[in-house]
């Protein structure tokens, strides 16, 4: 269905999908806000809601193969796919994992951001500063000098050198007017292997490492993926342009570090 012209995106869809990045970096930015003890992750999501729609977009994962909510907010060992719920209150020490889709002029924003809540233990800190810095050494692979092979070893051997693991069942992708599209953007890999990057194709880069063993389950509610072993596990997400000396990031956590400095 999508040969490798539809991989590359023209300038002008770029140029669309960098609006729709600055959007859900902006929701994230106004989600961390209100990250705190006592607040329920379904708080999160109707205020993320409504931020999206003021702001003349959709919520893009809502309805997307049934997923019932705005964002996805996983708590501690959750990795990914956490269901925001009025039972789900989050508490001093906990981390929340926030994806969140927009749809702005028929295309996609998709990034997502491990928010910590009140104070949090030293070890888990340094597992979300890893696990961000990853994503970074990621980035700077993504031109067309690079296959995705040297992509996602480049985030894998930073994760493991470190001693975390890098969950393999999920991986990033293209983004364009669907939100899943090829190409597929592993968080791990071989240097020199995998499709040639090309300019202007547009990928989320979105590893999720853990602290413990890389095994991964999928909940009861069908959606919420764990960790084998209860550890913690981290998530981030960027959207990014394929480009030929470098790539450019055009979803950002700027807006999040201003609110949370
Ligand atoms: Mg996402
Ligand atoms: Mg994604």
């Amino acid at each position: 269905m999508f040969g490798r012209s539809l991989m590359i995106k023209s300038d002008e869809e770029v140029a669309l999908l960098r609006e729709s990045g600055r959007l859900v970096s902006l929701v994230l930015a106004e989600v961390g806000r209100l990250v705190r003890p006592g607040i329920s992750t379904l708080d999160l999501d109707r205020r993320a809601e409504e931020f999206i729609r003021d702001h003349g977009a959709a919520p893009g994962f809502k309805g997307f193969h049934g997923y019932p909510a705005t964002l996805c907010t996983s708590v501690n060992h959750q990795v990914v796919h956490g269901i925001p719920s009025s039972k789900v209150v989050l508490q001093d020490g906990d981390i929340v994992s926030v994806d969140c889709g927009v749809i702005l002029n028929k295309y996609h924003g998709d990034s997502a951001f491990t928010f910590q809540v009140g104070d949090v233990a030293p070890e888990v800190k340094d597992l979300l500063e890893a696990t961000r810095a990853s994503l970074f050494e990621g980035i700077r692979f993504a031109t067309t000098a690079w296959r995705m092979g040297d992509l996602g070893s480049a985030i894998q051997s930073y994760c493991e050198e470190r001693g975390y693991s890098v969950v393999r069942e999920l991986i990033g992708h293209g983004v364009g007017t669907r939100l899943h599209e090829p190409p597929d953007v592993p968080n791990y890999g071989r240097r020199g292997v995998g499709m040639k990057l090309k300019k202007n194709m547009v990928i989320c880069i979105e590893p999720m490492i853990n602290m413990g063993v890389r095994d991964i389950y999928q909940g009861q509610d069908g959606w919420t993926i764990s960790t084998r072993d209860h550890k913690p596990s981290a998530h981030f997400e960027l959207m990014v342009v394929v480009g030929d000396k470098e790539a450019e990031t055009i979803s950002t956590f700027s807006y999040i570090d201003q609110i949370l400095n």
